[in-house]
């Protein structure tokens, strides 16, 4: 490809699209994608986006909601901005076509998820991310926005401090190129498959961070790392474990243990609605109490026809697997989900390193702080990229020799993914200690050795994996206290000292 365009996306999920489809209205637009252009974790976003639009609710108390689930590490700028620009933006989604669902006055149904105070969570059904991604996709195609599948970002390539495009792998022609930008901006997603357990399908293997990482940027709260507390028990599709949606929860499931004792209400006065990380531990607690390997979600006593309509992806997944929701609970257990670190950005999503962009998941906005409130990850995504596109207008034309950019070169390096995610699972999931932490420190740090320095072609996941791995951890291990969704069982309590984000820079840098 070898070629220069105004602004290069990494990544075609809610955040990438976003930013794409705006951007396009006043530049050229080339977005990277490493499988197929709807492969995300968009795609998959079940229970919808929160948004104030109720009559009782406001900016303030789903700004509060926010803070409060954030454990005094959201940015309170960042929340204001994310809150206020919801609704105009939701909006926008349905008039260009997004197929929410409406209630009978022809308003958004608004939903209700744990830590949230009012109903605001739009949706459509249970497969909102599925309906936003095909209507950014349409657009996109309507803004002649060009989208190239199967091309596996690599390594940024920064002089002097500037961003300047990347080098990548195209799959298609089985070849190591590069493409130079006015900006490059990173929409890579999560990083849930650094674990053995996820939500995330394949592709999240955390490239954006770790290519931010390597490059020099600044990384932060990391050990931050979303459990989500029901996910189907021993079931995998495509590589990822099934989510049951928050809003099970919020329609009234209710967890069991397998004897089918109700627990919630021993560790939260929010019960079954508590924020995920405590529902999450809960259930982790009562696993271990009760030698189960999963716990139950009971929303059997919900009328059938009304579950049936509400949660059909829901129902028709678990009847497949001979359960029927409507009968009887669901066999769950947490896993990795959702990751609120990231590459550290300002409330206009530009990174520590000129000319970067970083937007969705694999970005940090400090929105989130230590938890992040169920339904706010899409609301980010949309909002900091529709803002990114606005700044990326002052971005001036770079001025490089492109005879500098072909000097790296291409390496393999091992795969140790495998041996990565057992280790992650083991001590550095839900419930962490001091001894595992510094165990899975030495051990990853060890497979992260084994990697040479140039563009790895071959298996450049798992160096991505691994350098992510080593990330979580290292900040797990700079936080000596338990906060969000970061619990070590020697530090339980919250620690005055320890109310500031965790940020890396790589050390050469
Ligand atoms: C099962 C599930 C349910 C969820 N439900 C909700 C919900 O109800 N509400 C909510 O707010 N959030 C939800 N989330 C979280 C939310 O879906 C994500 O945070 C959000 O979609 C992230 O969007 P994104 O655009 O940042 O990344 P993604 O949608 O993950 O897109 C990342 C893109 O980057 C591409 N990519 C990655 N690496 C490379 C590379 N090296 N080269 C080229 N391309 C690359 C991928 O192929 C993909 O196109 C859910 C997540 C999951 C997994």
């Amino acid at each position: 490809m070898s070629r220069k365009v105004d602004f290069l996306v990494v990544g075609s999920g809610i955040a990438g699209l976003t930013f794409a489809t705006k951007a396009a209205q006043y530049s050229q637009v080339l977005i990277l994608t490493k499988k197929n252009k709807a492969d995300s974790n968009t795609n998959y976003a079940q229970g919808g986006i929160a948004s104030v639009f109720a009559d009782r609710d406001s900016f303030d108390y789903h700004a509060n909601d926010t803070v409060k689930a954030g454990e005094g590490l959201s940015h309170k700028d960042a929340v204001r901005i994310m809150v206020e620009n919801g609704p105009k933006l939701v909006r926008e989604l349905y008039n260009e076509g997004c197929l929410f669902t409406l209630d009978n006055q022809g308003d958004f149904e608004l939903g209700r998820e744990g830590g949230h105070s009012h109903r605001r969570i739009v949706h459509a059904k249970d497969y909102t991310g599925y309906e936003i991604e095909r209507v950014l996709l349409e657009e996109a195609k309507r803004r002649n926005v060009e989208i190239s599948e199967n091309e596996i970002a690599l390594d940024l390539i920064v002089v002097d401090g500037e961003c300047l495009g990347l080098y990548f792998f195209d799959a298609n022609k089985q070849k190591l190129d590069y493409i130079l930008a006015n900006a490059t901006v990173l929409a890579t997603g999560g990083t849930g498959q650094v674990y053995l357990h996820t939500t995330n399908p394949p592709i999240a293997t955390g490239d954006g961070i770790a290519m931010a990482y390597r490059a020099g940027a600044k990384v932060a709260n990391m050990e931050f790392v979303q459990f989500h507390p029901t996910s189907v028990y021993n079931i995998q599709i495509d590589g990822r474990a099934f989510l049951i949606s928050e809003a099970v929860r919020g329609e009234g499931g209710i967890l069991k243990t397998k004897s089918g004792k109700s627990f919630m209400d021993k560790y939260d006065p929010a019960g079954n609605l508590a924020p995920r990380d405590i529902v999450a531990r809960a259930c982790v607690s009562e696993m271990r109490a009760t030698k189960s390997k999963y716990v139950l979600l009971d929303i059997s006593h919900i009328n059938a026809d009304y579950l049936k309509k509400r949660f059909p992806t829901i129902y028709e997944t678990c009847l497949k697997w001979g359960v029927d929701i409507t009968r009887e609970p669901i066999p769950v257990v947490p896993a990795a989900h959702y990751t609120c670190g990231g590459i550290l950005v300002n409330t206009w999503a530009e990174s520590s390193i000129n000319r970067l962009f970083a937007l969705g998941e694999c970005s940090c906005t400090g929105v989130h702080g230590a938890n992040r409130l169920a339904s706010n990850s899409l609301l980010e995504a949309l909002v900091f990229s529709t803002r990114a596109s606005e700044k990326a207008k002052e971005i001036k034309e770079i001025k490089v020799k492109t005879t500098m950019c072909m000097q790296k070169t291409a390496c393999t390096g091992p795969d140790y993914r495998l041996q990565i995610k057992q280790i992650m699972n083991q001590y550095v999931g839900v419930m962490r200690n001091v001894k595992g932490l510094e165990k899975a420190h030495r051990s990853i740090s060890d497979f992260c050795t084994k990697f040479d320095d140039g563009v790895l072609i071959q298996n450049a996941e798992a160096r991505n994996i691994a350098d992510i791995a080593i990330l979580i951890v290292k900040s797990a291990i700079m936080r000596l206290e338990s906060r969000g969704l970061h619990y070590i069982r020697e530090y339980p309590e919250k620690k005055k000292d320890f109310a500031k984000d965790t940020i890396i820079r790589r050390k050469e840098s």
